[in-house]
């Protein structure tokens, strides 16, 4: 019986040891290694203004038009313009960018209605959909209850927040969002399970989740083949919620 305890405690071991450190193709401190491209950095926004996007981004929103973005039932985008700012017009539906996105960094700024309507879900709700199917939720969760993984900065459905960092309805807050997508084999099984990685507010509330597959109320459904590259959609979930900055970095596979 010992030995049988002894043989399994080594086989634990064994499975332990079996991860794999990566070869990196070049020696330490390699002065022959390529440098990577020089960018500027973006600026930091305020309450009064959005701050600049890294030199490198793509732009979504250039604070005038909706020239990026249609309609998910298609068509033009029929949300509203401010000043600076894009809102939900409530039953106008999600809208989508006309380009679609894979693995990336997306910056996205948003203000919930001042003054606070309704209570629960039903308050302040919108939500950015990774490849139009991973939803990060956006919600007025400043003193305001709902269920864990459907607060701001829930994985929809998945995975709550590891803190609630809202602010007070009607001030801008941040989404710095690291996604990667899944993958798929020629028979439709899943080879890499998406991740997210979500600042909110500068503080980190998801830390590379893997997903179960599309987020979905009150369901999780199994991830169906699908291309690398979809649009990143935001929710019309009948709140007028505000956007601004947002902007997007594409990252080269293996990133
Ligand atoms: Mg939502």
């Amino acid at each position: 019986m010992k030995k049988v305890w002894i043989a399994l405690v080594f086989a634990c071991l064994a499975v332990a040891a079996s991860v794999t450190i990566p070869k990196i193709p070049w020696k330490a401190n390699d002065r022959t290694r390529p440098l990577p491209p020089v960018i500027t950095p973006g600026t930091p926004s305020s309450q009064d203004a959005a701050g600049k996007p890294p030199s490198d981004a793509t732009v979504l929103f250039n604070g005038k038009d909706l020239s990026n973005w249609s309609s998910a039932k298609g068509g033009p985008a029929k949300w509203k313009i401010g000043n600076g700012y894009f809102e939900t017009v409530p039953e106008a539906g999600d809208i989508r960018t006309n380009d679609s996105y894979g693995d990336c960094q997306l910056h996205v700024e948003f203000a919930t209605p001042n003054p606070p309507h309704g209570v629960d879900q039903d308050r302040g709700n919108s939500g950015v959909f990774l490849a139009s199917l991973y939803e990060i939720q956006v919600l007025d969760s400043y003193n305001s209850k709902t269920y864990a993984d459907g607060q701001a900065g829930a994985v929809y459905g998945q995975y709550p927040p590891l803190v609630n960092a809202s602010l007070p309805p009607g001030l801008w807050q941040t989404y710095d969002i690291v996604y990667h997508g899944p993958r798929f084999a020629a028979d439709g099984s899943v080879t890499r399970l998406a991740t997210i990685t979500l600042l909110h507010n500068g503080v980190l509330v998801q830390d590379n989740v893997a997903l179960t597959g599309p987020t979905n109320w009150e369901s999780r459904p199994a991830y169906k083949p699908h291309p690398p590259k979809q649009p990143i959609e935001l929710q019309d979930h009948n709140h007028p919620v505000r956007f601004r900055n947002l902007w997007i970095r594409e990252l080269a596979e293996g990133q």
